[in-house]
């Protein structure tokens, strides 16, 4: 079934048939990947970077490609910085270094966050009880 929403490129209104955007923009964007693409073959090796100051292609569709393995398929293998440590990397968004740091402070959250749990959990009632004292010689 077809759905009538925005589209999320340039927000005119448009039929979803699974292409996620509109038909001018979902052209468009194909035209631009034709460009990296190209620009990749010719130019093994780049960096995210390179390619988009050389294609003025926007760089969410250059990382699209990543994910996709779109120049990986092609033999061409595009690097582009760690989003935390800046090592260059070639799939995913962070090193492997980065990728365990990040699994162990999740887990090392998750763990705060259970303990927070218990105290919260602990003797309540003690806002209540100075709330009733603090009337000054009106206690009831
Ligand atoms: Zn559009
Ligand atoms: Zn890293």
């Amino acid at each position: 079934m077809n759905k009538i929403s925005n589209c999320p490129v340039c927000g005119r209104l448009y039929v979803d048939m699974g292409l996620k955007m509109c038909r001018d923009c979902y052209e468009k964007e194909k035209e631009q990947e034709a460009v990296v693409a190209r620009y990749v073959r010719d130019n093994p090796k780049s960096t995210v970077f390179e390619i988009c100051e050389a294609t003025s292609v926007k760089e969410k569709i250059v990382y699209r490609m990543i994910r996709e393995g779109r120049f990986i398929e092609s033999g061409v293998e595009v690097s582009y910085p760690c989003e935390l440590c800046g090592t260059s990397i070639v799939r995913g968004r962070l090193c492997n270094k980065c990728k365990d740091n990040v699994v162990k402070q999740l887990q090392e959250q998750e763990a705060k966050n259970a303990a927070l749990r218990d105290r919260k959990q602990g003797p309540s009632g003690k806002g209540m009880y100075s709330k009733n004292m603090g009337i000054d010689g009106h206690q009831r």
